[in-house]
C-alpha cells in the first residue's frame, strides 16, 4: 500500500517535492484495530500551517512520516466489536490508501442516500461546522443581518453564504478568486452580489456590493479582504475570524489592518476561533443542513482529484483556489 511523507518543511508556497509518495506493507489489525481502505481524503488550508516547525493547535507533522488529516474509508478487516467488514468509518489518517486505526479512532458515518460519503469532509463534516458555528455563534448572525463571506466559493465559504441565506439574511456578499466563481455564488448559490477581489481593490468592490454597509463578516482570508470589511461594517458589526489563507504561504509577518481603529467607535466585536471547540454543535449542524441538503435547498460542490499520487497537486491547487467548493482526493 501507498501513502504520502512529508520530506521536507516548506518555506512559502509548498512544492511538490516538498513531499514523498512511499509503499509500505499493509498492516493487520490488533485487537481492537481495524484496518480501513480509505476512499476519500481530505486537503485542507490548516495543513499547511502543520507542514511548518511551530507550536500552534495543532503539533506539526513529522519530517519523513505519513502526512494526516480527515478521510473516509471502508472497513476491510475488523478485529473491533461494533465494527465490521463493509462499515464505512470517518477518521483522521488520511494521505494513505489503508490506514490501521484504534476502534475509538473511527466514527461509523451513516449512509446518506444520494449523498457521497465524501460529504462527511465537506458539508456534513469539519468545513460544514466551521461554517455553521462560526455564523451563528461566533458571528452571533441575526435574521435581517447583511453578511459578507470571504473565499466565498471554497469549502467554508460557500456554505456560509448559503446558511446566511436560508437563515433570514438580508444580502449576503462573496468574494472570490475568478470570474467563473462569482458566477457561481450568484447563479448556482443565490449570492446577492459577489466580485473578483483581483479585479480592483476590495474595498471599493465591497462597498459597491454593499452600499449601506454589512453587519456580520466571515473571514477566510485576512488582509486587505478584512481591512475592507472594518470599513464595510455598521455599528455592533461582528467579524468570525475564521481563516488568513492570504498570509499563509508568506514568510515575513504580515502587517494588520491599518483602520483597526475603527472597530472602537462602530463597537465591532472582531472573534477568532476553532472548529475543534464546538463540536458540541455538529448534531445540531447535521440535522439542519442534512435536511437542507435532502429537500436540495443547499448546493454542495465538491472539486476531486483522483489517486494518491495527485494529493499533493491537490493540496498545492487548493492553495492556488483550484477548487470551486471542497477539494477532495478520490483513492
Ligand atoms: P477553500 O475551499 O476555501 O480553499 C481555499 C481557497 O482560498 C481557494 O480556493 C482560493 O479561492 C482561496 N485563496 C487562496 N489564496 C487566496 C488569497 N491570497 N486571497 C483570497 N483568497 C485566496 O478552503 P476551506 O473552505 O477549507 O477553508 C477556508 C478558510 O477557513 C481557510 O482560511 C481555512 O484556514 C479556514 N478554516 C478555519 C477553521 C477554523 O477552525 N478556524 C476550520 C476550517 C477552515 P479563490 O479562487 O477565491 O482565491
Amino acid at each position: 500500500t501507498r501513502e504520502i511523507r512529508l520530506a521536507s518543511r516548506p518555506k512559502g508556497w509548498p512544492e511538490p517535492a516538498d513531499f514523498d509518495l512511499a509503499e509500505t506493507d499493509l498492516p493487520e489489525p490488533a485487537e481492537g484495530q481495524v484496518l480501513v481502505r480509505n476512499l476519500f481524503m481530505s486537503v485542507d488550508p490548516y495543513m499547511r500551517g502543520r507542514m511548518n516547525d511551530v507550536k500552534s493547535y495543532v503539533p506539526p507533522y513529522r519530517l519523513g512520516e505519513p502526512l494526516e488529516g480527515g478521510a473516509v474509508g471502508e472497513v476491510v478487516d475488523s478485529r473491533a466489536p461494533g465494527l465490521a467488514k463493509g462499515d464505512v468509518v470517518l477518521h483522521n489518517h488520511g494521505w494513505r490508501e489503508h490506514a490501521l486505526l484504534d476502534a475509538r479512532a473511527v466514527r461509523k458515518v451513516p449512509d446518506v442516500p444520494g449523498v457521497s460519503p465524501s460529504a462527511y469532509l465537506g458539508v456534513l463534516g469539519m468545513p460544514g461546522l466551521t461554517a455553521y458555528a462560526g455564523l451563528l455563534d461566533v458571528a452571533g448572525f441575526k435574521d435581517g443581518d447583511a453578511v459578507f463571506v470571504s473565499g466565498a466559493a471554497g469549502a467554508v465559504g460557500s456554505l456560509v453564504g448559503q446558511i446566511a441565506r436560508l437563515k433570514g439574511a438580508s444580502r449576503v456578499i462573496g468574494s472570490a478568486g475568478s470570474a467563473a466563481k462569482v458566477a457561481f455564488l450568484t447563479e448556482r448559490l443565490g449570492f446577492d452580489a459577489a466580485f473578483d477581489y483581483r479585479d480592483a481593490p476590495v474595498a471599493e468592490q465591497l462597498a459597491a456590493a454593499a452600499p449601506d454597509g454589512i453587519d456580520v463578516y466571515f473571514d477566510n482570508v485576512g488582509a486587505d479582504h478584512l481591512e475592507a470589511a472594518i470599513g464595510a461594517l455598521r455599528p455592533h458589526g461582528r467579524v468570525a475570524l475564521c481563516g488568513a489563507i492570504a498570509v499563509y504561504n508568506r514568510a515575513d509577518p504580515q502587517p494588520g489592518p491599518r483602520n483597526l481603529s475603527l472597530a472602537i467607535g462602530r463597537r465591532l466585536t472582531l472573534r477568532g476561533f476553532i472548529v475543534g471547540d464546538h463540536y458540541s454543535r455538529m448534531p445540531a449542524m447535521v440535522d439542519e443542513v442534512g435536511a437542507w441538503l435532502r429537500e436540495g435547498r443547499i448546493v454542495y460542490q465538491e472539486t476531486v482529484a483522483d489517486g494518491l499520487d495527485n494529493a499533493p497537486a491537490a493540496f498545492i491547487g487548493m492553495l492556488r483556489g483550484e477548487n470551486v467548493g471542497k477539494m477532495i482526493v478520490r483513492l
